[in-house]
């Protein structure tokens, strides 16, 4: 349905409509990028609020040594929200902070029926597709973007800034 209230019938829909990070960083921090998002320091924190560490979709956090900087996606908010949890309980202790780091980026897209095509790193190296990539796309969402069960093992394990998949 079109914003002037027309029905378009189509075997196939490609939804290309982007992201913007919630209102709340303009009260924030001085300056947002053109998707909204906060300058943060390797560490994670609010540039211009030094007391405010940031994660996720709010943030735009430089990710390697390579000048990739983190997107709008689940692995990068739960890769930030690790060291963002450790730095603000660091802070708090007097400790020293980590920089944020994250090697692996990985893609996978459902193409329905066909299957799904996974790929990893910034080149996108395709590693996995058809029925394979399918059993990834189901494995992600599935499994690797659920929170851990509600165990304080389990939850301060899944908490570790170490964890790197690849
Ligand atoms: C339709 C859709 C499909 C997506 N598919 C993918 C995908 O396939 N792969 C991928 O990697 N990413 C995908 N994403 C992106 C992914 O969901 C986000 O990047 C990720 O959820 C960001 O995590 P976050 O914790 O930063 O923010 P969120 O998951 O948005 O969490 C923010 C939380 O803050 C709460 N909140 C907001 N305002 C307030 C307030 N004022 N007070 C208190 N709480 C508040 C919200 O209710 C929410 O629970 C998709 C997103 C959408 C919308």
């Amino acid at each position: 349905m079109t914003g002037t209230g027309e029905r378009l019938d189509a075997s196939t829909v490609i939804w290309t409509g982007g992201m913007v990070a919630s209102a709340l960083t303009g009260q924030v921090a001085p300056e947002v990028d053109r998707q909204g998002r906060m300058a943060v320091t390797g560490d994670l924190r609010v540039v211009g609020a030094k007391d405010i560490f940031g994660a996720g979709d709010v943030v735009r956090a430089l990710t390697d040594d390579e000048g990739h900087y983190s997107l709008m996606s689940c692995q990068h908010a739960q890769f930030m929200g690790r060291f963002a949890g450790h730095n603000v309980a660091a802070d708090l202790l007097g400790l020293p902070t980590r920089e944020y780091r994250q090697t692996f980026y990985a893609t996978c897209l459902d193409l329905g029926a066909w299957g799904a095509v996974y790929t990893e790193g910034w080149d996108r190296d395709v590693k996995l597709t058809h029925a394979e990539g399918k059993a990834r796309k189901i494995l992600i969402n599935t499994q690797w973007i659920y929170p851990p069960a509600p165990d304080r093992v389990q939850a301060l394990a899944a908490g570790d800034p170490d964890i790197q998949y690849a």
